[in-house]
């Protein structure tokens, strides 16, 4: 949409605010909101000013100053406030009118720029798959919370206490109905299907919802894929839409990736492809699942930086609470088609050439999109350029189920990281592919390591409820 045609939707739609929004490091949506009647053509040459310090990971207070230049391509009407309000995403500027370079959308809209300049392609598309529990409310109502949630080892069923003090006697429906059950044991059908109508009203083309298969509350819902800036303000805008459509139902939605220990955990698959014009290039009919020796380069340097890669994609502690095996989550570093205990999946039903594409299964919702898709698309180019064949460098193709596989065949296969600290690790050691064109800067990557080391260390040094099973002496 061009600034004329904002304008003009302002105008039409009796908007009476538009809500400036950027984003942190950390993935989260901050926004300043401006009166309708004070935005002009103008306010999109000049921008919106913001105090970056207060911003966590971004400025020094001072040189706190900065400025949000709003992006016409990203408008949607909000279903959420109670006065009619434009949101817009911004791209982040110095006073004196640089990009920031710590700006996560600053640095997504490099990586497109740089996949162009390779010469391999025009654009690379993305569908992310973004996994989420609903729960009960819970904040009103004292000494009440999730973290009551206990598991009865004999049913196989979460209890939360709250809702099942003395067992379940009222022959209620049980919490843990499996994968795509119906109603009534999915009783989340018509809050999924208004965040659909909401994110419909945003732009968003929906492909599918459905109830996932841990316990009551897992939730996931697909929308349709697009280049990587748009997509990552896509998800952006699902999450918000999510959030606020359950608080409106009494909920709430966490995208946490292990809220509940021994149940499985939320994981945000990306599906990637890349394209040169109208031509797909990651199909080859007849080769091993229809994969191009292109989309096998890209599957190879996804799984060479994967250590690395992942302290972008899986940023928080809770994420290493997900990766480990027995939860169709990913551990083992190998590509398959079908597979889905591999980190790389290479779906093959129902796929046509212009839908050939690989699955990166290890990512959860806790990653910045803009930041986790940009250092995917560099994993990949860089297998393309070096020609990283992933079956010479043994990551499979592995078709077998490989939490199966015997103590020797489980030894030569490589695993993700075991904790944030690991994966941060493996980017200090290997970051080369990430700054390539200047996608990332140097300095980024040292300051994002510095702030990820302070938030492992913030958990590592608290006292964990269990160790008072296992240690509290009495
Ligand atoms: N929830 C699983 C995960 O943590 C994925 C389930 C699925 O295959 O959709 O990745
Ligand atoms: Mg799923
Ligand atoms: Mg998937």
């Amino acid at each position: 949409m061009s600034v004329e045609n904002v304008l003009a939707k302002i105008k039409e739609e009796n908007i009476e605010f538009v809500d400036f929004r950027f984003v942190d490091l950390s993935g989260k949506a901050h926004h300043i909101t401006v009166p309708a009647s004070a935005v002009d053509a103008d306010t999109f040459k000049n921008g919106v000013a913001f105090d970056g310090s207060s911003i966590p990971g971004f400025r020094g207070i001072e040189e706190s100053d900065m400025v949000m230049m709003p992006d016409p391509e990203s408008v949607f009407v909000d279903a959420f406030a109670a006065h009619n309000t434009l949101n817009i995403m911004c791209n982040i500027f110095s006073p004196e009118g640089d990009r920031y370079e710590r700006d996560p959308r600053n640095i997504a809209q490099k990586a497109e720029e740089y996949l162009k300049s390779t010469g391999v392609g025009t654009s690379a598309f993305f569908a992310p798959e973004s996994e989420f529990f609903v729960f009960d409310d819970v904040r009103y109502e004292s000494g009440q919370n999730v973290s009551s949630y206990s598991v009865d080892s004999e049913e196989g069923i979460w209890n939360t206490g709250r809702e099942e003090e003395g067992g379940n006697l009222g022959f209620k429906i049980r919490n843990k109905g499996g994968y795509v059950p119906v109603s009534p044991a999915d009783s989340t059908q018509d809050l999924r299907s208004e965040i659909c109508r909401v994110l419909e009203e945003a732009g968003l083309v929906i492909e599918r919802h459905h109830h996932e298969v841990a316990t009551a509350g897992q939730q996931e819902i697909n929308f349709r894929f697009s280049t990587l800036v748009d997509t990552a303000d896509n998800l952006m805008k699902y999450k918000y839409i999510v959030h606020n459509t359950a608080i409106k139902f009494g909920k709430t939605a966490t995208f946490m990736p292990k809220p509940l220990f021994g149940d499985n955990g939320s994981g945000m698959h990306v599906h990637q492809s890349i394209f040169n014009g109208d031509t797909p290039l990651f199909y080859e009919e007849g080769a091993y699942a229809n994969i191009s020796e292109l989309g096998l380069y890209y599957i190879g340097g996804i799984l060479k930086h994967a250590p690395a890669l992942i302290a972008l994609t899986n940023p928080s502690t809770n994420s290493y609470k997900r990766l480990v095996p027995g939860y169709e989550a990913p551990v083992n570093l190998v590509f398959s088609k079908g597979n889905r205990s591999a980190a790389v999946r290479i779906p093959v039903a129902a796929v046509t050439p212009k839908g050939a594409r690989i699955e990166f299964r290890t990512p959860d919702s806790t990653a910045n999109p803009y930041l986790s898709f940009a250092a995917m698309l560099m994993a990949g180019l860089d297998g393309i350029k070096n020609k990283i064949d992933p079956r010479q460098e043994g990551y499979g193709p592995l078709d077998k189920n490989i939490y199966d596989l015997s103590d020797v065949e489980k030894n030569e296969i490589r695993s993700v990281p075991a904790s944030l600290e690991e994966a941060l690790d493996a980017l200090e050691a290997d970051y080369s592919f990430l700054t390539e064109g200047g996608v990332f800067s140097e300095e980024f990557i040292k300051h994002y390591i510095g702030l990820k080391r302070e938030e492992a260390k913030e958990i590592a040094i608290r006292t964990h409820p269990h160790e008072f099973s296992l240690y509290y002496d009495c």
